[in-house]
């Protein structure tokens, strides 16, 4: 396995990716810097005919979906705090403050 990027004695930070840029955007639910992974969310969802897109956490928009019907979401829009004011994404948000932009984990089983 060769790798074209070679090693240099200066490279003492592994965390910090200089080559990928990545742009930064604030998450819409928790308020934290987006990492690598971002997604953009339809507040609205798009079957509803939402327009407007917000950048999230892949984990955010995953516990959005796991806690909220479409309906539920179309009649919350772009009010955030209303949907942070529901106990459950209080609760995650508040949890998923302290971990990394590119945490993820699986929060909801996908049933397909
Ligand atoms: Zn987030």
């Amino acid at each position: 396995m060769a790798r074209k990027h070679s090693r240099h004695d200066s490279y003492d930070d592994p965390e910090r990716d200089d080559d990928a840029p990545a742009p930064a955007h604030t998450c819409w639910l928790c308020g934290r810097p987006t990492g690598k992974n971002m997604v953009w969310h339809h507040p609205v969802p798009k079957s509803r005919g939402g327009k407007d897109v917000v950048p999230m956490h892949p984990i955010c928009q995953q516990t959005l979906i796991a806690n909220f019907t479409n309906s539920e979401l179309q009649r919350y829009g772009m009010d955030v705090e209303g949907l942070l004011a529901n106990p459950a994404i209080r609760k995650f948000v508040d949890w998923v403050a302290n971990k990394d932009p590119d945490f993820t984990a699986t929060t909801a089983k996908k049933k397909r």
